[in-house]
């Protein structure tokens, strides 16, 4: 199974993708997890980002992909993946299209959750409060500031992505407004009906 999580912050992709690779023995490609690592390591990668990330802006279409490139040659990928964060511009997806084109491969799924922006905040600001209460160190790009700003990013430049996979019938839009249980079951139900449908 190869699928994209799209959603904007807080839309539930860490939740619903902690299911999704335990149920299919999938492996998560997070570039934003990938991203914060280099950060963290200090490599040249992460020097550059560093800043970028935490100001809530999008790294440069061109570390990413190679990011992605890398990682798809690890052997953990062959059982599947899931993309988390990745694409995020239209030339990301374009190059997402390349390299499992030269692979001979494809995606499953595009599942989209779609969210009212309204209720974003407030999810975040429950994760905040939850990593707090669990000691975990809190994401330097979780604050009001950089929150619009991801907001905006996705808005301006990741929503287009919605379009894209839908022309390509991939898209499998789901309700993340529901309670875990019923996203859950909504994904279920379409990539069911999806493996069905071929
Ligand atoms: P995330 O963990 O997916 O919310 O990503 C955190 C941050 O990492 C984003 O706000 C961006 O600064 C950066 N990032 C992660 N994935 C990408 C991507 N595909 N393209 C550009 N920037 C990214």
């Amino acid at each position: 199974m190869r699928l994209v999580l799209l959603g904007p912050p807080g839309a539930g992709k860490g939740t619903q993708g902690d299911r999704l690779i335990e149920r299919h023995g999938i492996t998560r490609l997070s570039t934003g997890d990938m991203l914060r690592a280099a950060v963290k390591a200090e490599t040249p990668v992460g020097l550059k980002a560093k800043d970028i990330m935490a100001r809530g802006d999008l790294v440069s279409d061109d570390i990413v992909i190679a990011i992605i490139d890398d990682r798809l040659k690890e052997p953990d990928v062959k059982n599947g993946f899931i993309l988390d964060g990745f694409p995020r511009t239209v030339a990301q997806a374009e190059a997402l299209d390349r390299l499992l084109a030269q692979k001979g491969i494809r995606l499953d799924a595009v599942v989209e959750l779609k969210v009212d922006e309204g209720a974003l905040l407030k999810r975040i600001e429950t994760r905040i409060a939850e990593m707090t209460a669990r000691g975990e160190a809190i994401r330097a790009d979780d604050n009001p500031e950089a929150l619009k700003k991801r907001l905006d990013a996705y808005r301006s430049q990741t929503a287009p992505l919605s379009a894209y996979y839908k022309a390509k019938g991939d898209l499998l839009e789901v309700d993340g407004m529901a309670p875990i249980p019923s996203v859950e079951t909504a994904i279920d139900e379409g990539l069911k009906a999806r493996k069905a449908a071929v």
